[in-house]
């Protein structure tokens, strides 16, 4: 099952850590990240971004179940 990644551009404060991260899947758009696909494959490097993110602006979901950020 694929994931979807959605970053809250409302929440976002442009750090750039997600587009550090994983370049091929984020990237910094003035002031804001957005993620370069909506469906990825199942990633652990996602969910770091996720986890790393520090506004708490990256959502994954699987099945709409959120996988990421982890607890
Ligand atoms: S890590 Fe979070 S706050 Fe930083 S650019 Fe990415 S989504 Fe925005």
């Amino acid at each position: 099952m694929s994931w979807n990644v959605e970053v809250d551009g409302g929440t976002c404060i442009g750090s750039g850590m997600c587009a550090a991260l994983m370049p091929e899947l984020f990237e910094l758009d003035g002031a804001v990240a957005h993620p370069l696909a909506e469906r990825v494959d199942p990633d652990e490097t996602v969910l770091d971004a996720a986890d790393s993110c520090p506004a708490m602006a990256i959502t994954v979901t699987a099945g709409g179940e959120v996988v990421g950020p982890r607890p």
